[in-house]
């Protein structure tokens, strides 16, 4: 992470923060047992949800958007703790720095863009 200045180093940090408010918000907001939630839309649920098949197809959708925001959070968190630890910026699959806008555009980049690249398409 010698790389990265010290400016750097704290936008990043910033900007994991920043990220990390707005994904406990939307789980907040998206989590079926949460107070808010149950309060402001209980009975319009009770109305609308007279189908089972349609309400259970409901659930699953937001139990994914709950699992993709829980991903998402342990990302930032893991991205974190790296930046925490100094061990930040390295590419996971190469182990070469990895640049600093990309950094900036992507905190949580775990890989190079070259090592990215090579990843998405084998997978695919
Ligand atoms: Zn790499």
């Amino acid at each position: 992470m010698k790389h990265l200045t010290h400016e750097q180093r704290n936008a990043l940090a910033q900007q994991l923060d920043t990220m990390r408010q707005q994904v406990l918000d939307e789980l907040r907001n998206s989590a079926p047992d949460t107070f808010a939630h149950s309060a402001l839309n209980a009975s319009q649920e009770v109305r609308e949800r007279t189908d089972e098949a349609e309400a259970e197809r409901e659930d699953g959708v937001r139990q994914a958007e709950i699992e993709i925001d829980r991903r998402r959070l342990e990302d930032i968190e893991r991205a974190q703790l790296r930046l925490s630890e100094g061990r930040y910026g390295t590419c996971a699959t190469c182990g070469l720095e990895i640049p600093a806008a990309r950094l900036l555009a992507q905190p949580t980049a775990i890989r190079c863009a070259a090592c990215q690249a090579q990843l998405e398409t084998r997978s695919r």
